[in-house]
């Protein structure tokens, strides 16, 4: 059994991806490796705050990881909010509020395009490796639905009518972003043996 650390303090992301490893694979969080402090995400790309976690992990622990970082990237905003996803209407701001924030900054705009962007750093041994899962879409007028958690209220998939707030959790995970960056970093781990 292979162990792998995923750098997360968040509960659900664990569980979720706990459950899409390959069998002969422990998941190891970072309450089970004592780590409690937060690591603080401060560059200014996904690349750059995925790769920060998992060198934290590996420099301090010394265990093999993996760290995910996730930002919507907004077309008419230059890729706005990005990076800066989860704290677009300050640091304290909950969904509803950076949600609002998107759509004030859209009034009135009509190319609506976006794309939530995954990526994820895997480091083993002394070697790190990224995997990346994409999804585009269109930022709707209004929100739209009550599954999901930060912007999917207005957030429509490519091909879709519906918000990824209107899709069951496993039809979102099917096509999302973090969906297909896992199932990348799985077959690689699969292959890997
Ligand atoms: P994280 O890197 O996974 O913590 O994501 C950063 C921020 O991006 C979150 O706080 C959310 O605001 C947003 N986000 C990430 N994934 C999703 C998603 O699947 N749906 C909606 N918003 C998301």
């Amino acid at each position: 059994m292979k162990e792998l650390v995923f750098a997360t303090h968040n509960k659900n992301k664990f569980l979720e991806v706990q459950q899409m490893l390959p069998p002969n694979f422990l998941l190891r969080s970072l309450s089970d490796i004592g780590c409690h402090e937060p690591i603080a995400e401060t560059a200014d790309t996904l690349e750059g705050n995925a790769r920060i976690k998992a060198a934290y992990i590996k420099e301090t622990y010394g265990l093999d990881c993996f760290a995910d970082d996730t930002g919507l990237e907004v077309v008419a905003l230059n890729g706005a909010p990005g990076v800066y996803s989860a704290r677009y209407a300050g640091a304290d701001a909950d969904s509803e509020k950076n949600m609002q924030k998107l759509l004030s900054a859209l009034k009135g705009v009509k190319d609506r395009r976006a794309r939530f962007r995954t990526v994820i750093t895997l480091a083993t041994g002394d070697t790190f490796k990224n995997f990346e899962g994409q999804v585009s879409g269109l930022i709707t007028l209004q929100p739209e639905g009550s599954g999901g958690f930060g912007y999917d209220p207005v957030f429509r998939p490519e091909g879709y009518t519906e918000t990824f707030a209107q899709l069951s959790a496993a039809e979102k995970n099917r096509i999302s972003h973090r969906g297909l960056a896992f199932e990348r970093l799985y077959t690689f781990l699969k292959s890997a043996g």
